[in-house]
């Protein structure tokens, strides 16, 4: 099968990160499924991958975590039959045994197990994957939509539900990238009469934030006009945190959906003030990773609301190039290799 590989971790920017290879194809065990690759969307978290900002993924590894497919073989499959859609998302694998697993909450296993990290991915014409790790994608979305709301949508679904809102409470998002967008609209969906209240440092954000329903939008410092029950933070640095903090209600909390923190302002946090930011029981709470049922049901609410993504098609063999042009933030939209 033809893939695209990443054979190394580099520091330094270079424009061709991964080789187009034949590889053999793989060979599903008994419970796995082998699945055809239609569709993969393009993450930041490659790049992040990709520039060593992550713990070093299995090398050589094939990318790619937002995944629609067929199934070519089921084995001994009860779920899914040859021909069947599936999707298939961030989270791999997870032990199933341990005190997480068995709560529902396999993101935070030890032995958690990530697509296109510690097993190859969808930059692929095929990968396996256990049959327990993949989902019935809702049959309104084309694979193409499909494919980027298995990673930002599904995320945002989990972070939104962390931040466990009641419908009437007002939300605020602090950021106002391609999971923040999702979440505005699930919020509008899910507490009808909550208002939702918008960070951003860019103008044009925070007018695509009022065009989407939001109450109100300001920079990222701003004070919001109300309290904030439930705020979800979606920034790479710092100084949000604290900003979000000081227009948190009493008792709310904050949601942190990021993978890392810029090390170069953490002295930004001596500014947390006890009585401003934290007194009043308002919590800090990070988000990691998704669980099969934030992933299962967000899919199942995409299709209510529905949340159709805007997407930008490149061919697998053109895979750098989406991943350069995600880099420089190019065009608003998600990033979709269409595969075989
Ligand atoms: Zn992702
Ligand atoms: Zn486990």
């Amino acid at each position: 099968m033809q893939a695209m590989v990443l054979n190394r971790v580099s520091h330094s920017e270079i424009e061709t990160p991964l080789e187009l290879l034949t590889l053999p194809d793989p060979v599903p065990s008994e419970k796995e499924l082998l699945v055809k690759v239609s569709a993969c969307g393009v993450c930041h978290t490659e790049l992040d991958e990709i520039e060593g900002r992550l713990p070093p993924p299995r090398l050589p590894i094939v990318l790619g975590h937002q995944i629609v497919g067929r199934v070519a073989r089921a084995g001994q499959a009860a779920r899914f039959k040859p021909g069947d859609r599936v999707g298939i998302a961030w989270i791999y694998s997870a032990c199933g045994k341990c005190e997480f697993c068995l709560a529902g909450n396999e993101n935070l296993c030890q032995e958690f197990k990530a697509t296109g990290r510690d097993a190859h991915g969808g930059y692929a014409e095929y990968l396996t994957v256990s049959e327990d790790f993949a989902y019935t994608i809702p049959d309104v979305f084309s694979d193409a939509e499909a494919a980027p709301l298995l990673c930002a949508g599904a995320i945002g679904y989990r972070s939104l539900r962390l931040a466990g809102l009641s419908d009437g409470q007002n939300l605020g998002l602090v950021g106002f990238g391609a999971s923040a967008h999702l979440v505005l609209k699930m919020a509008k969906h899910q507490y009808p009469n909550s208002r939702v209240f918008v960070f951003s440092r860019s103008e044009s954000e925070r007018r695509f934030a009022l065009e989407l329903g939001a109450a109100w939008a300001g920079d990222i410092g701003a004070p919001a006009p109300e309290k904030l029950a439930g705020m979800i933070d979606t920034t790479p640095a710092w100084q949000p945190i604290v900003h979000a903090l000081s227009n948190l209600e009493r008792g709310g909390r904050l949601v942190v959906n990021a993978i890392r923190k810029e090390e170069a302002d953490k002295a930004v946090l001596l500014q947390l003030d006890y009585a401003a930011h934290l007194w009043l029981e308002k919590e800090i709470k990070s988000v990691a990773n998704v669980t099969r049922r934030d992933v299962g049901e967000f899919l199942d609410l995409a299709a209510r609301i529905p949340i159709k993504p805007e997407f930008q098609e490149f061919a697998l063999r053109d895979a750098n190039r989406a991943l350069v042009e995600l880099k420089a933030r190019k065009i608003r939209g998600a990033k979709v290799l269409r595969v075989g």
